[in-house]
């Protein structure tokens, strides 16, 4: 179950003062109106994620799933339209499963596996096999492991055909919202720097996905010369210091960062990355320490929701 919690400059306020909260959020944004800011929505009397709005809402909401030491990203459209980026490791599939039929999906428009890590395609297969998908991208690398070959068995048993990602691809998910495929710009031998790297764009609010990409593929963007810059940034490779360059960091100049990261033995995230965000002045969210994060657009704000 997740809490509605509400990010406000400085302070992380919780469900239970959510009347306190209504009176004094719309104090503050009357007097941060300009500001980019997120904005409390109230919506209903639940501290749980509503998910009759799948249908039609007027947001864009990017959850961040709690997967442990892996990473998914469950996006909502505001007409409705999902889709899903890397679905944990394998330990993670039938969370997954329980997961999205928690947000109501039934159906995943557009499914990514950003490369065939198991902590990121893991869990994949078993949502293939149990939900109906629409269209599905990995990059051209492939893994000798048995993960990436049930995978394969799952989407060829469901007749589906993968789609190339890769730089340059704009994919068809909802008219309000560019999304954008802006990595793997060059071929790589290297797993992570084939990631699939995805930028949305929705009013004047853009989020950053970017699965394990390396500092090589980093490189690539940045030379590619498309536009990088994004208020929402998932932190690459889990907050490894092979990522997150300055130079990259600086070219997305983001306002919030997301790290999908659980308890492991890598050392991620790394205390230089960590110190390179704070230094930049960007606000950061860790899975490890807030479980679920779900960054919501409604074109101009954001709102921010934590489970913990
Ligand atoms: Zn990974």
């Amino acid at each position: 179950m997740i809490k509605r919690n509400v990010r406000l400059p400085g302070k992380m306020k919780r469900v239970k003062q959510m009347f306190l909260l209504t009176v004094s959020t719309i104090l503050l944004s009357l007097s941060l109106s300009g500001c980019a800011i997120d904005e409390w929505v109230l919506e209903g009397s639940t501290n749980s994620v509503s998910h009759e709005e799948l249908p039609q809402q007027d947001r864009l909401r990017v959850i961040f799933l709690d997967v442990g030491q892996g990473a998914s990203q469950l996006l909502i459209s505001p007409s409705g339209r999902t889709m899903l980026i890397d679905a944990g490791n394998n330990d993670q599939e039938q969370v997954m499963v329980d997961y999205l039929k928690q947000y109501g999906v039934k159906r995943l428009d557009i499914v990514i596996g950003t490369h065939p890590d198991a902590d990121h395609i893991g869990g994949l297969d078993r949502v293939i096999d149990n939900f109906e998908v629409g269209e599905i991208y990995m990059p051209k690398i492939q893994a000798n492991t048995k993960t990436f070959e049930y995978l394969l068995k799952s989407i060829s048993n469901k007749g589906l055909k993968v789609k190339s990602a890769k730089a340059g691809l704009t994919l068809n998910w909802d008219e309000q919202v560019q999304v954008k495929m802006i990595a793997p710009v060059n071929t790589s031998d290297d797993k992570n720097n084939m990631s699939a790297v995805v930028k949305l764009t929705y009013g004047s609010t853009s989020f950053l996905l970017t699965g394990d990409a390396e500092r090589e593929s980093e490189q690539d963007m940045i030379s590619s010369g498309v536009d990088l810059q994004a208020d929402v940034m998932l932190v690459g490779h889990h907050g490894s210091k092979s990522s997150t360059t300055a130079a990259f960091l600086k070219k997305v100049s983001p306002e919030y960062a997301v790290i999908q990261v659980g308890e492991n033995t890598y050392g991620h995230p790394k205390q230089t990355i960590l110190d390179r965000l704070s230094k930049a002045g960007v606000e950061v969210y860790r899975n490890d320490l807030q479980g679920t994060i779900e960054i919501d657009s409604d074109g101009q704000k954001y709102t921010v929701n934590t489970e913990r």
